[in-house]
């Protein structure tokens, strides 16, 4: 018998005060999907039947499609790509991937995980992909496969083109698969009338609930290549038949993630309360704020004005003063997370969901300008603020 280890008890290991996440991801999550998300109940069942019904209803308005195939996966965002990607990728499978940063990327690694044979449109950086850039591709090239984040979370790129993009790739019989997690629910994504065959999303971003239950919306036409597979898909868990067992039989697949499914619903279910034209504008209010806020104080946003992404906002880091440092000084002196980032030199403050509340917004942007000051750099926090409140004022 080997001895229990002596450990703290998670009340102990946690801060004393909660920190306020501002970050890249997970978001601050309302009381209602908390308090759902304490609950356990059977994983099949009358009860489990409705939920799952009345989530697939709500899915549907969220991702702005008529059809059918609305299927959750246990697991990150990640998950919900890496379903899509091997659902619809098979052996020798053509694919070209739209690289922004790394979720761009992510994807074209999947894709050649299960076979595919992927090639990379490498967006320059702090750039939104180009409609002619991605024709030209579809021309030379003929992707069978086609796919592409919204909004990339890494380098806070927006693909402001999406559309017209998705659009293109139908008309040339490709199939088009969206990574919409830290968009779906804070601008507009709308999965039929852009004519996109597959969106996914996860928890933890847009749709403000936890991390690590995430959707995934199918077309018709992608379910009937789906159904006309000519191999299963490598990952079992990850199997869109199977996973239509639970999501569409009420029966079994695996033993579903219950209570991260209540709190989904609860988190669906405030979004369709509130509209999703009410909650674009909220989202596009406060991230506008914010970005007025930080240029008002002396900082720079990262990229180009048109292809900025709203619900990640990118923040130049000044000159001599250390990324890292910033993250860690306003995460210890004022509970405040945010996030660094993948090799650029840019911080980032997340607007998604719960973020992009007025009163986090002029906490966060405090903790911001204090941080820099703090840490030397030349900044005006009030003169920030005070154009964050104006633009809040003037956007009523
Ligand atoms: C966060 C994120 C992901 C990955 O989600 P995980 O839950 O971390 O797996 C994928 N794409 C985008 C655009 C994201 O922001």
């Amino acid at each position: 018998m080997f001895s229990p280890p002596t450990v703290d008890s998670i009340n102990s290991l946690l801060p004393s005060e909660p920190l306020l996440m501002m970050g890249a991801g997970p978001v601050p999550i309302p009381h209602s999907v908390a308090q759902a998300n304490s609950i356990v109940i059977n994983h099949l069942g009358g009860t489990m039947a409705k939920i799952i019904h009345q989530m697939k209803e709500m899915a549907r308005y969220v991702f702005q499609t008529e059809s059918r195939w609305i299927l959750g996966v246990a697991g990150p965002g990640s998950a919900a790509m890496e379903m899509s990607v091997c659902n619809l990728v098979f052996p020798g499978t053509r694919v070209l991937s739209v690289c922004n940063g790394y979720f761009g990327r992510r994807f074209a690694e999947m894709a050649t995980r299960v076979g595919g044979q992927v090639e990379c449109l490498n967006v320059p950086d702090g750039e939104a992909a180009q409609v002619a850039a991605v024709r030209e591709h579809l021309e030379r090239f003929r992707p069978e496969v086609l796919t592409i984040a919204q909004g990339e979370t890494s380098s806070t790129v927006f693909n402001i083109h999406l559309p017209q993009i998705t659009r293109l790739a139908r008309e040339y019989g490709c199939y088009v698969i969206v990574d919409a997690v830290c968009t779906l629910s804070t601008m507009p994504c709308e999965m039929d009338n852009w004519k996109i065959d597959a969106v996914v999303t996860g928890g933890q971003k847009g749709l403000s609930s936890i991390p690590g239950v995430s959707l995934i919306a199918f077309s018709e036409r992608a379910w009937e290549r789906i159904n006309a597979r000519p191999v299963q898909p490598p990952h079992w868990c990850l199997d869109a038949k199977l996973a239509e067992q639970f999501w569409h039989n009420a029966s079994y697949h695996y033993t579903a993630p219950v209570s991260g499914i209540l709190a989904l619903h609860e988190a669906l279910h405030l979004i369709c309360q509130e509209t999703l034209e009410q909650r674009f504008a909220r989202h596009l209010r406060c991230s506008l704020g914010l970005q007025r806020g930080v240029e008002a104080m002396g900082l720079r946003l990262y990229g180009q004005p048109e292809s900025r992404l709203n619900s990640v906002v990118g923040i130049v880091v000044p000159e001599g003063i250390n990324r890292a440092e910033i993250c860690e000084q306003i995460s210890l002196k004022y509970r405040v997370e945010i996030s660094g980032s993948f090799g650029l030199n840019i911080v980032r403050i997340g607007q998604m969901g719960e973020q992009c509340r007025a009163h986090h917004l002029f906490r966060t942007l405090h903790a911001l300008g204090s941080t820099m000051k703090d840490l030397g750099a030349d900044v005006d926090v009030a003169a920030g603020v005070a154009a964050l409140e104006r633009q809040l004022q003037g956007a009523l």
